[in-house]
């Protein structure tokens, strides 16, 4: 005899046995293009070119510092499965040309920052010499669009119009940030744009821009900051009353937490310099990101 309990799940596995079969037929192998993006803040870029027409898969997700990266290793089999590989270039990504190569992918590999007018740098961290951050600068974002979406198109033809409607429409939206972020620096007073971050993530950002930033660590998140480079910014903040000191959700707080406790300059909101923040976070597109940034350095510099 059936009890109450058995007759219960012999429905409810009734009920549902359509519907198990409804989402079975759905899942068709998935036929869209395999992307792979390093970090966050280029595969962010991807997606707003692509749209869901591409299956993406990012390497450093949200809050992950793509200079240290030691990779997964589920990351071989990712890149050898991808027709497409996006990267930043410029030294960032120091650990993906031997990954690429122990994976043995045949996917078209895309330096985003290709064509970027790249700054040079003296941190002996710095691989190949140049600063990495070009993102910084929403100009050179454009550059990055205009890679992937080219980039887009030739591993996937059939999509090409939808790329190039999409790229269009959002280099747009990038050129009203651009001039968006021109206002918020125009409204901070001349003698206080300057900025203390951990690492030199924005060095595109001030030549761009005009804020100026000092930090401890070089271009690079891979060494620690020296005594002698601490107690230099220690003694720079004091003598030209530098207002406002900055976490990045990339670094160790620890650092600026000393200096702030050592010099009485406030500490700003952090800032999102090398990654997005999670989807529900205050960063969780570049546009976003970049939004976030600039109205955290008015916030502390304006008086
Ligand atoms: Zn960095």
């Amino acid at each position: 005899m059936l009890s109450r309990r058995n007759v219960l799940t012999l429905l409810v596995a009734a009920a549902s046995w359509p519907a198990a079969c409804g989402l079975a037929a759905a899942q068709t192998p998935d036929d869209r293009l395999p992307v792979v993006a390093t970090f966050s803040i280029v595969a962010d870029l991807v997606r707003q070119v692509a749209g869901e027409r591409i299956a993406l898969t990012t390497l450093v997700g949200p809050d992950g510092d793509a200079h240290v990266y030691s990779p997964a290793p589920g990351d071989s089999r990712r890149l050898a499965q991808a027709k497409l590989i996006v990267s930043n270039g410029l030294g960032l990504e120091g650990w993906m040309a031997r990954l690429i190569k122990s994976s043995g992918t045949k996917a078209a590999v895309v330096e985003a920052t290709k064509g970027v007018k790249a700054r040079k740098s003296d941190d002996a961290h710095a691989h190949g010499g140049f600063d990495p951050h070009a993102w910084q600068d929403v100009s050179n974002a454009k550059v990055y669009v205009a890679n992937i979406r080219n980039a887009l198109a030739s591993a996937d033809p059939a999509g090409r119009e939808v790329y190039e409607a999409n790229a269009t429409a959002y280099l747009d939206a990038l050129d009203a940030l651009d001039r968006e972020v021109r206002a918020a620096v125009a409204a901070i007073p001349p003698e206080r744009r300057r900025i203390i971050t951990t690492h030199d993530a924005f060095g595109y950002f001030k030549a761009a821009y005009g804020l100026d930033f000092v930090a401890p660590q070089g271009v690079s998140t891979e060494a620690e900051a020296s005594a002698k480079d601490v107690a230099r910014i220690i003694r720079q903040i004091k003598a030209e009353t530098i207002p406002a000191v900055f976490l990045e959700n990339v670094s160790d707080p620890r650092l600026m937490d000393r200096i702030a406790r050592e010099t009485g300059a406030r500490t700003g909101p952090k800032l999102y310099s090398d990654a997005l923040s999670g989807p529900d976070g205050p960063a969780g597109t570049y546009i976003a990101m970049v939004r976030h940034n600039i109205r955290a350095f008015s916030e502390a510099l304006s008086r």
